[in-house]
């Protein structure tokens, strides 16, 4: 019995005396931390620096087998007096800008598609020859997502305007993708490589004219410029897709896995919160605006049917969405952010 009282005892000194351990040893840090607050007042308060980079410009998508990654190239913003429609229509679009000043952003994006077997590159962004910086961003952005140059085997081009091309050659005429034969639409090669032509087209399309030829030399040069004239098949699973109008041999390249598409649309829509509700509207650079309305209207229905995934280098990036029919026109459901790779 006295044992125990006397275990007590001892038992409640030591808890007594670990309980001053423990408040003198919170007055010191409690002091320390006062010393600190008083000698540096606002070292909490510091402001960190802002960061001005950001996420490298690819995004991966699944569609199928097929690995696809957008490419940013760089931002872009339509004018509004690229646009051409009825007059009720481009009153509507200069009421809703004033309303909302950035419904005329835009992007340029390329894309990789990589089949297991092949990397094949649809357009190339603009390089350095659409002028300013803003664009050209894409060969850094392509080694960011994993790949080199050297390893690109294809290259399919929608067209030959320059933020499509210009990343394929650089200003003193050297191939940015060594190993790559590029494919064309011949009706395209042919009108803009074509001096005849270049040489009685109005003088601002003149520069369209020159980049398209120096672009394409040192391809055609070491025998890598290829033309395509049908539905020849230079791919396997992926079908030629004609969307003349915006330019004479402007072409779609529609890949098929497993059930699931994606298309490749060039410059079917350059303003996609304007043209989308108003596929009738065109812009400047149609070489055939008819053929381009004409065009849309034959694709768009089929697209938002089948549920087509749409790579489109001039929608916000990535670029990469569905159509959904709404009204009279269509709407653009994005692709959402996932970084499950088996999801999709
Ligand atoms: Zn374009």
């Amino acid at each position: 019995m006295k044992s125990i009282h006397k275990a007590v005892e001892v038992s409640a000194q030591t808890t007594r005396n670990v309980l001053k351990r423990n408040a003198m040893r919170f007055a010191a840090v409690l002091l320390a931390a006062l010393a600190i607050f008083v000698a540096v007042p606002n070292a909490a308060l510091a402001a960190p620096p802002q960061h001005h980079d950001q996420v490298p410009g690819f995004y991966r998508l699944k569609v199928g087998d097929l690995e696809v990654t957008a490419l940013f190239d760089g931002p872009a913003v339509a004018d509004l007096h690229w646009l051409n429609g009825t007059k009720a229509t481009i009153d509507g679009v200069v009421e809703a800008l004033r309303e909302d000043p950035h419904m005329l952003e835009a992007a340029d994006t390329g894309f990789l598609v990589n089949t297991g077997k092949q990397l094949i590159l649809v357009d190339a962004g603009a390089g350095t020859w659409y002028g300013g910086a803003a664009l050209g961003h894409l060969a850094g952005n392509f080694r960011s997502a994993g790949y080199t140059p050297e390893e690109v085997d294809l290259v399919l081009v929608t067209h030959l305007h320059s933020d499509h091309i210009g990343g394929l050659t650089t200003q003193d005429g050297k191939r940015v993708f060594p190993n790559a034969d590029v494919y064309v639409a011949k009706a395209e090669s042919d009108f803009w490589l074509s001096p005849e032509i270049a040489a009685k087209a109005p003088k601002d399309a003149q520069p369209f004219f020159q980049s398209a030829q120096a672009i394409a030399a040192p391809y055609i040069k070491a025998g890598k410029w290829r033309t395509f004239s049908g539905s020849e098949t230079i791919v396997d699973g992926m079908q030629l897709v004609p969307l003349h109008g915006h330019t004479p041999g402007h072409t779609g390249y529609e890949f098929s896995s497993k059930g699931h598409k994606i298309l490749f649309w060039g410059d079917t829509i350059h303003a996609q919160r304007v043209q989308l509700q108003h596929p009738e509207l065109t812009v400047v650079f149609d070489i055939d605006p008819t053929a381009a309305a004409a065009t849309r209207n034959q694709l768009l229905p089929r697209l938002a049917r089948e549920g087509v995934v749409i790579a489109g280098p001039h929608m916000s990036f990535p670029g990469l969405g569905r159509l959904h029919k709404e009204g009279s026109g269509y709407s653009w459901a994005p692709v959402v952010f996932t970084d499950r790779w088996d999801e999709r």
